[in-house]
């Protein structure tokens, strides 16, 4: 029989096979292979992208030309453009304002035959870093209520281009998830005095079931009430509700982690599309007539990782409802990412 399990940070229902859990082998599936001519991610295409924001060059190299190691670009497709104000409005029962915003592309490096999960530590700490820089920037432009770093991999997953890169997304909103673990996490820590991720991550290294790895400074841990199956989420063992205030120490433990993750998770599942989201804090700016916004934020809020491979396509009901049916119970998922044979990191 399956079990309904509460989520708390995410404040959500899901329905979680037990004994007759769905293993790997049921999802294994051929990612659809994306071809490209002239891949514009590529050295000596730079001029096929919007000039670069951000490149990490340690050559010295000028921008716009190869010699980076990390490159970030604005997307030649953005959701939403950068120029102009947000002038909100009314429009009957409804609410509108123009779609400012930012979107970005980070290229994690220049070989186009190597994905992320090939990545040594080195170079993930780069692409970290990068999206660390790029995200102390657009804090600073008050029009965004929320940044969100996030990577698609595989066409399945909304990727476009077969070669490994990232996004980052500047809103002028709150999205609706992200406002519900942030109200969620506020209510505890009144109610509390604590952060509710604390308490969370010292009750999985206790527990113990579901964990995939622990090397003391970041816990990879399947969700109790994990929506999708073999969803994994990487947290700061330390409170801490910022990813721009991670050091370069802690920035490498991150990219070892999350290199050991991707690896694990392309062992035992083949190599599936995936999709990761980077919550962090929303930028702190004050807002005119609410002076508590965001006061207990750097207590309360606790940011993370979620890492998502797209095995199964998403049902009616859950699309429509917010409900979610897990076929894979979080505590097998976790023994079959904690078992899975690695060789070593690159
Ligand atoms: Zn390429
Ligand atoms: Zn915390």
């Amino acid at each position: 029989m399956s079990e309904m399990r509460w989520d708390p940070l995410k404040n959500l229902w899901v329905a979680v096979a037990d004994s007759k859990s769905r293993n790997p082998r049921d999802f294994f599936m051929e990612r659809q292979k994306l071809t490209t001519t002239a891949c514009p991610f590529c050295y000596g295409q730079e001029n096929k992208t919007p000039p670069e924001i951000f490149a990490l060059r340690p050559d010295g190299s000028p921008p716009n030309k190869p010699g980076w190691r990390v490159r970030v670009v604005p997307n030649k497709y953005p959701m939403l453009g950068i120029e102009g104000e947000l002038a909100q409005r009314g429009e009957g029962l409804y609410d509108a304002m123009n779609g400012i915003g930012a979107h970005e592309v980070v290229i994690e490096t220049p070989d186009h035959e190597r994905s992320t999960a090939d990545l040594s530590a080195a170079e993930l700490a780069d692409v970290l870093h990068a999206i660390q820089t790029r995200l102390v920037d657009l804090r600073r432009d008050a029009r965004f209520r929320y940044i969100m770093p996030y990577k698609n991999d595989g066409l399945e997953a909304g990727s476009t281009i077969p070669h490994a890169y990232s996004q980052i997304l500047a809103l002028p909103v709150i999205p609706p998830e992200v406002s519900r673990a942030l109200s969620t996490s506020k209510d505890y820590f009144v109610r509390k005095d604590r952060c509710l991720m604390c308490d969370l991550l010292a009750q999985e290294v206790a527990d113990g079931r579901r964990i995939v790895r622990n090397d003391g400074e970041f816990l990879t841990f399947c969700p109790y009430a994990a929506r999708h199956p073999f969803e994994v989420m990487i947290a700061p063992q330390r409170h801490s509700h910022d990813f721009t205030q991670l050091d370069h120490g802690s920035l490498t433990r991150l990219a070892e982690t999350l290199g050991d993750l991707l690896r694990r998770q392309r062992q035992v599942l083949r190599d599936p599309p995936y999709n990761i989201l980077l919550y962090t804090a929303p930028p702190p700016h004050r807002r005119p007539g609410k002076p508590n916004y965001w006061n207990t934020l750097s207590f309360d809020y606790h940011w993370h990782m979620e890492l998502m491979p797209r095995l199964a396509r998403p049902i009616g009901v859950e699309w429509g409802s917010g409900f979610y049916c897990n076929p894979t119970a979080p505590e097998e998922a976790a023994a079959f990412l904690r078992d899975a044979f690695l060789h070593p990191a690159p």
